[in-house]
């Protein structure tokens, strides 16, 4: 199937045509953008109504929104928000409008509504192939600990522990590299689209200044808004990229890993992020891209130096990959009933 992707000139309004598009495989023939007509922003009180929130309460810093099912908590004036004791970074403030606090609606449909409700939402996807992604590799050595530890030694080890504990859950897995190999960024997201990935999980370790610490996992940014680190006034891309025709099915598969990853291993939680990484950006298929902690902490570093972390790691990761394609193998047989 060919899809091209399409270049946008306007912010909101094309990026919620997306949610219309659906996350999962694009449909034939979608040729033009639907018109959508839909206000900027939801208040807080309707979002909680739609999705099952009973309990609304507003404290000094935050709203707190308690359901059956779920536990969401907004900080006041910010883009800080916690999914059942997960952090989620959104793309726009929680603000006050007309003596209400709003969400923007691109929230609401493309970063919290696939959390929610992923079953409505993954339908077009596949649930089969996970193509697994071990970053840098060969003359690329990635991150470095204190204590000499390559970053590419310590995903590869990962990678290939995740790819053990999927094929033995029944699912066709491919890896980039097996070995300690060089593979140019590009090369990575086109071996995906050749084995026809479901899904496509880059596993990496971060590096930053010495008391830099804790776990990320990384969704596509949405065209038109900034990636989460980004600095303020640094120039936005509008424009989509392939993988955004997946922008539902990615926070989806993104939040499955990290919450995996953070409550199994009382990691410090960075939150699910968005950022154009070249992997995420040309995917053929929904990605994340996973920070599983920072080689370049003393502490961390260390702990990454042991291969029974990378083992509760790489069982996380297995768990957060299964539980998304779950929902989406769930979701796909009830579509198919119902038709
Ligand atoms: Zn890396």
């Amino acid at each position: 199937m060919h899809f091209s992707p399409r270049i946008y000139s306007a912010g909101l309004m094309m990026v919620l045509a997306f949610f219309l598009i659906g996350s999962g495989r694009p449909p034939h023939g979608t040729s033009t953008a639907p018109t959508v007509h839909l206000p900027k922003t939801v208040s807080v009180k309707d979002f909680a109504r739609k999705y099952g929130f009973t309990d609304v309460k507003v404290s000094k810093e935050q709203v707190h929104l308690k359901g059956r099912v779920h536990e969401l908590i907004f900080s006041k004036h910010s883009r800080r928000a916690e999914l059942n004791g997960t952090v989620v970074w959104l793309n726009d403030a929680m603000v006050v409008e007309e003596r209400q606090w709003v969400l923007s609606q691109t929230d609401v449909q493309l970063t919290l509504k696939p959390l929610l409700v992923p079953a409505e939402l993954l339908k077009g996807c596949g649930y089969q192939v996970v193509v697994l992604d071990a970053g840098h590799g060969g003359e690329d050595g990635g991150a470095v600990s204190p204590t000499g530890l390559l970053e590419k030694q310590v995903v590869l080890d990962i990678t290939n522990r995740v790819r053990a504990l999927l094929m033995a859950e029944g699912y066709k897995v491919y890896v980039t590299r097996h070995n300690d190999r060089f593979l140019e960024l590009a090369e990575r997201p086109r071996r995906a689209e050749k084995w026809n990935a479901d899904v496509f999980v880059s596993i990496h370790a971060n590096s930053g200044g010495a008391s830099a610490v804790g776990t990320e996992t990384f969704a596509l940014s949405l065209p038109g808004y900034p990636s989460t680190n980004q600095s303020a006034g640094s120039a936005v891309p509008k424009d989509s990229n392939p993988g955004n025709l997946f922008n539902q099915a990615n926070v989806s598969l993104a939040y499955a890993i990290h919450h995996a990853l953070v409550h199994q291993n009382q990691l410090t939680d960075r939150g699910l992020r968005r950022a154009r990484f070249a992997v995420l950006k040309n995917a053929p298929c929904p990605a994340a891209l996973v920070e599983v902690g920072f080689l370049s902490h003393a502490q961390e570093g260390a702990k990454l130096a042991k291969a029974e972390t990378r083992a509760a790691l790489s069982l996380s990761i297995a768990t957060g990959i299964d539980n998304y394609l779950r929902t989406v193998k769930k979701a796909v047989i009830s579509a198919d009933i119902a038709e």
